[in-house]
């Protein structure tokens, strides 16, 4: 069970007024806030444990190390990956999927080749393999979605052939809060030959992961959006699969032996992880993820469900909304328009109420297209959230439409 007052009592943010107002925090979608114990770890690393890793055989910089070390047993525990070494610390999701965008294309990506994507993708799931296949003269394949917002899983099926190298589709979709059948996914693609990373930057912090049981190849997250630091996120790779990749860059700390004529590389994961890693906020997510575990991600996950169904509800009640994605599996992320009213100028109403939501194209302009429209409000819920934050924003919406025009209350 979750007591929501202490949770909300962790988040010191959380307690400002933003004009006046009790903020009401509805864009964890593009960040989460921090707790007090993920603050305090980063001071304690930087006026205590700061030096650099993996160089020093001083104090410091062992302590550090051994810090960062322990940060990546803490995350192959949380995603229950099988090794250590499957665990490279990446700038956030997007570094992550470019990383294997890149090196995934040297190995195995010639000309003719396909990779699948879905129309629901960030652009960070998309722009990386675009670009890889601009690289290797590859095509890129798109499953379409049905109008609420679902992958149509036949059109996915008739799209795997012998040429599909990789499959890249997102856990959760950060417009339409849908979850995607990924271990279905993943299964046909493994049948089809074929490899498949997924995109867990709005999966981790609502649902529990297991990387093996899900079996998928690749899974990259951010920190941000689990209660961690920025800069610092998770490339989880098949240690077989991340052998055989070349690294995508060159510097410190993923060499062995360099040599003018010929460099060797580091093993398993410094070979992907060049240059002075993001030690600090490495330690920083490892807090976050360990408040997350003493709440537990079986409590969140079913605390965020209630509010998720609550707020759909209430939601549904209001005249002239317009809600994008009505899949029965979903979190909390709730994308919408008001009838004859511009997305930004409803988030700047909700706004000067206290009210944070994300309005514009959410980094999903192909799903924009899909549905026509320039762009949408977007309400994300987390873990901190209340039902009586989703009544403030259910009555803001209610007075920003008759701010334009006299709606019934
Ligand atoms: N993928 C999804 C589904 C996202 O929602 C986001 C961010 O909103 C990203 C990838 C990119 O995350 P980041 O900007 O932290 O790298």
């Amino acid at each position: 069970m979750i007591d929501i007052q202490k949770i909300r009592a962790d988040f010191p943010i959380l307690r400002q007024k933003v004009y006046g107002k009790p903020l009401a925090y509805l864009d964890n979608g593009a960040t989460t806030q921090k707790p007090q114990t993920v603050i305090d770890t980063l001071m304690r690393m930087y006026s205590r444990q700061n030096a650099n890793i993996h160089r020093g055989v001083h104090y410091l910089s062992e302590q550090a190390t051994e810090a960062y070390e322990s940060a990546r047993r803490t995350l192959r525990d949380f995603l229950n990956a099988a090794l250590s070494q499957e665990i490279i610390f990446t700038a956030g999701a997007t570094a992550g999927i470019n990383t294997v965008a890149f090196s995934y294309g040297e190995r195995f990506v010639g000309a003719g080749d396909e990779i699948i994507v879905s129309v629901m993708e960030h652009h960070s799931n998309i722009v990386p393999w675009q670009m890889m296949c601009n690289r290797k003269n590859a095509r890129l394949k798109v499953i379409p979605i049905t109008a609420g917002g679902e992958l149509i899983m036949d059109e996915y099926r008739k799209l795997l052939s012998p040429k599909t190298r990789l499959v890249a589709i997102t856990h959760v979709s950060n417009t339409l809060g849908t979850i995607n059948p990924v271990k279905e996914i993943i299964r046909l693609a493994h049948d089809a030959g074929a490899h498949v990373l997924i995109d867990g930057a709005q999966s981790v912090q609502h649902i529990p992961i297991d990387v093996q049981e899900m079996d998928c190849d690749f899974f990259v997250f951010s920190g941000h959006k689990l209660y961690g630091p920025t800069g610092i996120g998770v490339l989880y790779g098949r240690r077989e699969l991340l052998e055989e990749l070349p690294p995508c860059q060159g510097g410190g700390d993923m060499v062995d032996c360099v040599r003018f004529e010929q460099t060797t590389y580091n093993e398993l994961p410094f070979k992907f992880e060049a240059g002075t890693a993001n030690y600090i906020d490495a330690v920083g997510l490892e807090s976050a993820v360990n408040y997350i575990r003493a709440i537990g991600i079986e409590n969140i996950a079913a605390y965020e469900h209630e509010l998720m169904n609550y707020t759909r509800e209430e939601l549904r009640k209001i005249d002239g909304i317009r809600l994008f994605g009505t899949a029965e599996n979903r979190v909390g992320t709730f994308s919408f328009l008001l009838e004859g009213v511009h997305p930004y100028d409803t988030g700047m109403i909700l706004d000067k109420m206290g009210i944070a939501v994300r309005t514009g194209t959410h980094c999903t302009q192909p799903l924009m297209q899909h549905y026509g429209v320039e762009g949408m409000v977007r309400a994300s819920m987390a873990l901190y959230n209340t039902r009586e934050e989703t009544d403030l924003l259910c009555d803001g919406i209610r007075k920003t439409g008759r701010m334009f025009f006299s709606r019934p209350a």
